[in-house]
């Protein structure tokens, strides 16, 4: 009487997870239209909708005791994980290598045809729960690698994924120690019911979490393009002017020099007008790409106007900061690109600027616009120094005085 009802539990759990797993399936389905057809989504609901008929025809085998529909079911229920570790790959920006993908089946196969004598239906059962250890641990690395995206569901799917994987562990040391026959309904308190008891946690949790992690990217990519000049790439002037006030705020509480560059590339509206506005455009992407690769991470790089862009930098001396803007100025005059097949030349001009603690962002930018246009005065491609407006105070104090 206990036994029996044992069974019926275990069973329960079988015929839950196969309903939860389709609705899982259905709900990334769901997600995949919301979220502009990210194609990890279409993968995921792909695996759960396999792992669910999968099981369904398990169910089935192990109900009407035929034991080839396990084989089937258990096949399917091979490529799964197989499908879920492609979504998290495609998720992470990386390739699915196809024989990484087909390997798991591959081994099935292997068991099914390999010419030796051997317990075949104990070692098929033990490959197809190793492969969920081997898919599950794989997705695990994969989402850890890429762990600098910061999405606060990444943690608890990568603890859910391992806790499946370790289940399943559990599952292939009783295929490969013990006396479980595959074929009868399992018993609640094995490791063979523990997969099914927890596959209702999985398929629900992986679901929601999947979800959840690619609404995160999801927002976190319009939040970024509202505060990027499509173009270049560069933060757009609203963004700018937030990180640079930030910027200051943090530089004059620690004591930490501030500078800043204003460029301007010299004779634009000639180039617009003698080789097209797509060369202009073409040399305004060259430019932020050549500003971008002489910038620290913490630097903050912001389109101001047309062609008029800002850079701050953060703990830097006008020293540093002069170095810096003369660097960008060299390589991009140096630089030579192409456009249509005809040499597309431009040369940029700049004024670097540095205040101290409790300054206001106006001044500085003031100063960087003069000393800009004072670099466009002196001839051009040429960065030219702000006089510091502690100095300068200084200076007219002493002027004053001399007076
Ligand atoms: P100067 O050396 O004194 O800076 O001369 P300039 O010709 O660069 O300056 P001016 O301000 O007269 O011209 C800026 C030009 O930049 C005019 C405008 O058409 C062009 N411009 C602004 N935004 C864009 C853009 O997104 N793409 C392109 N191709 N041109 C742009
Ligand atoms: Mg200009
Ligand atoms: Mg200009």
């Amino acid at each position: 009487m206990t036994d029996s009802r044992m069974h019926l539990d275990a069973m329960t759990f079988m015929v839950s997870s196969t309903l939860i797993t389709a609705f899982a399936c259905l709900g990334l389905l769901g997600a995949w239209l919301q979220f502009n057809r990210m194609p990890a989504l279409l993968w995921w609901a792909g695996a759960h909708g396999t792992n669910a008929i999968g099981l369904g025809i398990l169910v089935s085998g192990l109900t009407l005791q035929l034991p080839f529909l396990n084989a089937i079911g258990g096949l399917l229920l091979t490529l799964a994980p197989a499908m879920i570790w492609a979504g998290v790959q495609r998720f992470s920006g990386r390739n699915v290598s196809v024989p990484v993908f087909l390997a798991g089946m591959g081994a099935v196969l292997l068991v099914v045809v390999v010419p030796v004598e051997l317990d075949r239906q104990k070692w098929l059962v033990s490959v197809e729960f190793g492969n969920w250890v081997v898919y599950l641990l794989l997705s695990v690395a994969s989402l850890w690698s890429v762990r600098e995206e910061k999405l606060y569901a990444r943690w608890p799917l990568m603890g859910l994924l391992t806790l499946h994987a370790m289940v399943f562990l559990g599952g292939v040391y009783e295929q490969l120690s013990g006396t479980f026959d595959p074929d009868a309904p399992p018993e609640l308190f094995t490791w063979f019911g523990m997969i099914h008891l927890d596959t209702i946690f999985y398929a629900g949790g992986t679901a929601v979490l999947l979800i959840l992690m690619s609404k995160e990217r999801s927002e976190r990519q319009i939040v970024e393009a509202a505060k990027t000049d499509s173009l270049t790439g560069a933060v757009n002037r609203q963004a700018f002017f937030e990180g640079a006030e930030r910027l200051l705020h943090r530089c004059s509480r620690d004591g930490s020099p501030y500078s800043m560059v204003m460029f301007d590339l010299d004779h634009f509206k000639t180039i617009n007008d003698t080789q097209g506005h797509q060369a202009g455009d073409r040399i305004l992407i060259a430019f932020a790409n050549t500003v971008r690769n002489s910038l620290r991470p913490n630097d903050l790089f912001g389109r101001y106007g047309g062609e008029e862009f800002l850079v701050v930098l953060p703990d830097a001396s006008i020293e540093t900061a002069y170095v810096i803007a003369e660097r960008v100025r060299k390589a991009f005059a140096d630089d030579h690109r192409f456009f249509d097949g005809a040499p597309l030349n431009a040369t940029v001009s700049a004024g670097v600027a540095s205040i101290r603690t409790s300054s206001d962002l106006n001044d500085i930018v003031a100063s960087v616009d003069r000393a800009m246009y004072a670099a466009k005065h002196n001839g051009r491609n040429r960065v030219e120094r702000a006089p510091d407006s502690k100095d300068a105070a200084v200076q007219r104090g002493i002027v004053a005085r001399i007076a």
